[in-house]
């Protein structure tokens, strides 16, 4: 996730439909199971993020459990965060994903910042027990220049300290990155190392992974063929069942530019083959997909919720829905 104020869109090709069903009647679950949905500004009111969610066609969400870009973390509110889980709850909205702020990094050689990250990341996790979410998704960070395995060490060194200490019923998950600078989780065999450290804790971690990061960390998932071999690299490395979380997005950036830009669907340059091959592949059914496009705002810098209801029938589409 990051965030894009770009609103003009460049490239306008069109996303072809799904097939029509054989019979025309409303599929009694218009999902087929999947789990579908985008993340919600909250504006400080999650009930009602909840419900724009539910109208615009989600039955998943993802949300910031606090500022995306400080290091406080979120004040209490047990009212307010059971609210929120109740009206989830009441609006089928399964999972609710937190994505924790971007400040912090595990693999930090600065004791400072560490530390600091583990407390902000064990309170996104109580945090996320409060508001009914399945699982938080983190940025894997950088190791600043002391080298992938120093880095990858120090994540797991973190975990050993934040994974007891939590409420077992939120997951972990290790969002891929595009890897920039000294950037981890680039690799899938990063993100593997790190699970496999952890094998008392295979219902606590798993990962995320953003189609917009693939395509920038320079994993080809323009064709079928291309994407299967990416998927393959992801089973042989951490095992595709433990990915929970797609974010879908789409960007204009180049293959392998190791720039994070998140697009709308259909709007940016990744083909809507590969995506569609990773979306519809069998062994992925069991993950939510969830956009992170930029919401486009119309008179008033008011959001352009009518626009986002059609991106979420864009994913659906891709996901052969
Ligand atoms: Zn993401
Ligand atoms: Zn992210």
């Amino acid at each position: 996730m990051q965030s894009n104020t770009e609103k003009t869109p460049r490239n306008n090709r069109e996303i072809e439909p799904a097939l029509t069903p054989a019979s025309t009647l409303p599929p009694a679950d218009p999902f087929s199971g999947r789990r579908v949905g985008r993340h919600m500004p909250t504006y400080s009111r999650p009930v009602k993020a909840a419900e724009i969610a539910r109208q615009i066609g989600c039955n998943a969400m993802q949300i910031f459990a606090g500022n995306p870009t400080g290091w406080r973390p979120p004040a209490d509110n047990l009212a307010a965060s059971m609210a929120f889980a109740t009206a989830a709850r009441d609006l089928e909205l399964d999972p609710v994903v937190i994505h924790a702020p971007y400040l912090i990094n595990l693999a930090s050689p600065d004791e400072f910042i560490w530390e600091k990250s583990i407390v902000l990341l064990s309170s996104m996790l109580q945090r996320g027990a409060q508001l009914g979410a399945k699982s938080v998704v983190f940025h894997t960070g950088s190791h600043r220049g002391t080298g992938v395995e120093a880095g990858l060490a120090r994540i797991a060194e973190a975990l050993t300290r934040i994974l007891p200490e939590t409420p077992p019923e939120v997951m972990v998950l290790l969002e891929n990155d595009v890897g920039a600078g000294g950037s981890l989780g680039y690799s899938f065999e990063h993100l593997g190392t790190v699970l496999h450290l952890f094998p008392q804790y295979t219902t606590r971690l798993g990962i995320c992974i953003d189609t917009a990061h693939l395509w920038g960390a320079g994993h080809d998932i323009s064709s079928a063929t291309s994407t299967l071999q990416v998927l393959q690299q992801c089973d042989d490395a951490f095992g595709l069942e433990r990915l929970k979380v797609i974010h879908l997005n789409d960007t204009k950036m180049a293959l392998g530019s190791h720039r994070d830009v998140h697009t709308r669907i259909g709007e940016g340059i990744i083909p809507e083959e590969g995506l569609c091959t990773l979306l519809r592949d069998p062994r992925l059914q069991h993950a939510a997909v969830l956009l992170e496009t930029p919401i486009k705002t119309g008179a008033g810098d008011k959001e352009d919720w009518e626009h986002d209801a059609q991106q979420l029938q864009l994913a659906k589409k891709l996901m052969g829905l």
